[in-house]
């Protein structure tokens, strides 16, 4: 066996994320994520308007999403770059997901704002640029929501799992691990989509993990074979970016996927899930 494989198994051996005998499942609303249950979670990079929310939640629940994902506090690069609609965004996420009977996800990205989205949101993101935000980290695992940890734009996997580790030692055992590509050499894709994180994750840990191929590849045309790789490698489901007009989108318009193309991976990997 490769050495640094079993020292990483031998160091979080005795930790609450090191595999038990039995799976952890993650009810949200009436869908439950882990185990051999298959989850889709769909929706914008950011919540723009009402009416975009709508378009998006009604398309993306048709082809059988079963989360709607939206963010309201936006990490962007540039402080130029939209910034998301705050805790107005969040009310209107829930509100809409409400009217087609979605659970939701967002990101939080500051520890004061976890008791106020967590009274909304069904599931917390932690975006990849607070992967190591360990206030955040600890803020989320006190309260009593699931958490989707999102990994880091350079963790090791290691790290991934110390950061879930922070989240369940603060108390809260939900927690949905997300691979989301990693920083690398290669610049035709936004990130490299680590597949070989995914196996290993499944292997040494019992939370459910889940794929965002949207940031892990950028790229709209291989999200399909990428996600069924993701299930192939034992994912529990994926996280795709849809809007229906990408190119006025107020952020990551060029990784969003049209609602007709979303349907088209929705219902291959609902295929695959079943075989
Ligand atoms: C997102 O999900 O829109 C997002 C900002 O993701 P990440 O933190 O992986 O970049
Ligand atoms: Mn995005």
């Amino acid at each position: 066996m490769r050495q640094e494989y079993a020292d990483l198994k031998e160091k979080i051996s005795k930790l609450h994320v090191s595999k038990q005998s039995v799976d952890t499942y993650i009810q949200v609303g009436n869908h439950t994520i882990g185990g051999n249950n298959f989850t889709l979670i769909a929706g914008p990079c950011a919540v723009e308007s009402s009416q975009q929310m709508h378009i998006i939640a009604q398309a993306v629940k048709a082809h059988g999403a079963h989360i709607l994902r939206g963010g309201a506090y936006k990490p962007r690069t540039s402080p130029y770059s939209f910034q998301g609609l705050g805790h107005e965004g969040v009310k209107l996420l829930k509100e809409i997901a409400t009217k087609y009977d979605m659970p939701i996800i967002t990101e939080v990205v500051d520890a004061e704002h976890v008791p106020e989205i967590a009274k909304i949101a069904d599931i917390l993101q932690i975006g990849s640029r607070n992967m190591q935000n360990f206030a955040l980290l600890k803020a989320v695992g006190q309260c009593k929501r699931p958490v989707l940890l999102k990994r880091g734009l350079a963790a090791t996997v290691e790290e991934f799992l110390f950061a879930a580790e922070y989240i369940l030692h603060a108390g809260n055992p939900e927690v949905i691990l997300c691979e989301r590509g990693i920083r690398t050499y290669e610049s035709t894709t936004r990130n490299t989509l680590d597949l070989n994180a995914v196996a290993i994750l499944k292997n040494l840990t019992h939370l459910p993990v889940l794929v965002d191929p949207s940031h892990g590849t950028g790229i709209t045309d291989i999200m399909l074979p990428m996600s069924k790789a993701a299930l192939a490698c034992g994912a529990n489901g994926v996280m795709l970016e849809v809007h229906h007009h990408p190119e006025s989108a107020l952020s990551d318009g060029d990784q969003a996927l049209i609602p007709s193309e979303f349907g088209a991976i929705a219902t291959a990997l609902r295929k695959m899930h079943h075989v």
